[in-house]
């Protein structure tokens, strides 16, 4: 007899943007005159830069060519151009990671996701409540016991450390998805010195590094003695609009480990690659050469006005809650806008989308502190930006 996981009976009922699409899809049947503007998700709007582009073409056609031509990647680990690439961009805001400490990956959601399968199941898992729900779904189906950090307004949006705690394993996310909220400096050290206390280790997720526009953090590596307990975690989505290419990276610092029973210790790194060795065969060649592009000058250079466009739009979002005197956060150094919406968040959902054709997220979907709040995104189009501003507006004042 085939025997479920377990993990899986353990889920919540049904994942945030499924139940969103559904609701969407309902309305649109009842309402097919009236056009809805989609807030919600996180999904990018603007193409992949000119030189992305010109990179993909380029290599495609060398796919075509006996000479040239690529079959599987020796270590799947991702191209040396493109693992230099990526350390060249960390030097860019001063961390040295080496090339052989970073993996390819077709994306953030699935290195956070997969991450969990090397860490044993007597691991206890800190998440913040609210968070990306990857965190917390795949440690449930990995039979993990998940403990909250709050992320309220009390704590500032971004979980604190509590010392009398005890995790092994801990998820950070900064900028933060969905508050907003940016780690500064020193309350990301506070969690470095908590990782090392207790030979914790942080997973970190720095998939919006490249919307930080202050002094705050672009990498926990930029934090003293993050090497010895982080993995990072990032992606070109939203970054240079790689949603529906994939690419992303996660770097394993070669200091880290973890423990046996025995107290023996293992180099994570190494048993990382072994992980991926079995499962994973690598990104595809002509988006290697894409992502390259990404962190060649031109690249940053052209991906940068995407990013300046939505932050853009974060502007007017932002300007539009703080003149209507909404308790909201975000919108500095992320493309999301966290906001109080004063009832529970699915009743609010409704009444947008009813009111007023906007679809956002409701804030419960991250987690229980989420209940009363709500979440937009600043990935639409100007003009779309705008319309809605002008709708919740009408229906919010
Ligand atoms: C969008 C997002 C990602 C990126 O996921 P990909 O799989 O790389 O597209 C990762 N983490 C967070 C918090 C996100 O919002």
């Amino acid at each position: 007899m085939a025997k479920i996981n377990k993990g899986f009976l353990n889920l919540k009922e049904n994942y945030l943007f499924i139940e969103i699409g559904r609701k969407i899809r309902e309305y649109v049947e009842a309402n097919p005159d009236k056009p809805i503007i989609r807030m919600g998700i996180g999904d990018v709007t603007q193409p992949l830069a000119p030189c992305v582009v010109e990179a993909m073409q380029k290599a495609a056609a060398e796919m075509g060519v006996k000479e040239t031509f690529k079959g599987y990647e020796d270590s799947g680990r991702g191209y040396d151009f493109l693992r230099n690439a990526v350390a060249g961009y960390y030097k860019n805001f001063g961390v040295g990671v080496e090339a052989d400490e970073i993996f390819i990956s077709d994306g953030a959601k699935s290195d956070s996701g997969n991450i969990t399968d090397i860490f044993g199941e007597d691991n206890v898992v800190m998440v913040s409540d609210p968070a990306y729900p990857v965190y917390v779904d795949s440690n449930i189906m990995n039979n993990k016991q998940v403990i909250y950090a709050d992320a309220t307004e009390e704590t500032g949006f971004a979980p604190a450390v509590v010392k009398d705690i005890k995790a092994d394993l801990i998820y950070l996310c900064s900028p933060n998805n969905p508050t907003g909220a940016t780690f500064t400096k020193e309350q990301l050290t506070e969690w470095v010195n908590y990782a090392i206390t207790n030979k914790a280790i942080i997973i970190y997720d720095a998939a919006y590094e490249a919307f930080i526009s202050d002094d705050s953090p672009r990498s926990i590596f930029n934090i003293d003695g993050a090497r010895k307990c982080a993995i990072e975690i990032c992606s070109l989505s939203k970054t240079a609009g790689f949603t529906g290419t994939r690419c992303g990276y996660t770097v394993v610092p070669k200091e880290l480990e973890f423990y046996d029973d025995n107290g023996q210790s293992y180099s994570v790194l190494k048993i990382w690659a072994r992980r991926q060795g079995s499962k994973f065969n690598g990104v595809p060649y002509v988006i290697q050469r894409g992502a390259e592009a990404v962190f060649s000058p031109e690249g940053i250079r052209q991906t940068r006005e995407a990013i300046d466009y939505y932050m853009e739009n974060a502007r007017i979002m932002s300007e539009t809650f703080s003149k209507l005197g909404i308790n909201y956060t975000g919108g500095k150094n992320s493309p999301y806008i966290w906001f109080k919406c004063n009832m529970p968040s699915w009743e609010f959902f409704d009444k947008l989308l009813n009111e007023k054709q906007v679809v956002g997220t409701p804030g419960v979907g991250f987690g229980k502190n989420g209940d009363g709040w709500f979440r937009l995104t600043a990935f639409n189009t100007r003009e779309n930006t705008i319309e809605a501003m002008k709708r919740v507006k009408e229906l919010l004042q």
